[in-house]
């Protein structure tokens, strides 16, 4: 949504994605593909949101990728008139929600495109949207479904 916009790499709200500069870089590159995805400790098996190179449970830092669910619903949600993010600034209002994924265990913050706050309610199923930017990054949020 919106016109590409130009913002300073110290207030860039959007991760570097490249291999050299995260080593997350397969939750972009998933992304990019459609899936959300997380990581999963090889070590406890445990699974967390948002993807971690050390496990927080065990201190592992061996992880599986798995895919999260596309769909979701609406657990709670805002609308932002002021102080959006750099970059964002020419998109207010928009919509920012928790999101309770279907079928997992974790609920995910993203920006809900294509619905007005006065439009939604609490319980609305949403779908993941793989948001582009110019420079050719990828974002996740999601739509009403
Ligand atoms: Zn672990």
């Amino acid at each position: 949504m919106g016109e590409p916009q130009e913002t300073h790499f110290a207030f860039d709200f959007v991760p570097l994605q490249s291999p050299d500069q995260t080593r997350i870089f397969p939750f972009y590159e998933n992304l990019k593909k459609g899936r959300l995805t997380t990581t999963r400790c090889k070590g406890c098996g445990a699974t967390h949101w948002q993807p971690r190179v050390v496990c927080p449970d065990c201190n592992g830092d061996e992880m599986d990728w798995v895919d999260l669910p596309a769909n979701g619903k609406l657990f709670a949600f805002t609308a932002v008139y002021a102080g959006a993010p750099l970059g964002m600034e020419r998109d207010v209002p928009f919509v920012v929600a928790v999101v309770e994924l279907d079928g997992a265990p974790m609920k995910v913050v993203a920006r809900i495109d294509d619905a007005k706050y006065e439009d939604l309610k609490i319980g609305d199923p949403v779908r993941l949207k793989v948001h582009e930017l110019a420079d050719g990054r990828v974002w996740f949020r999601f739509v009403p479904t």
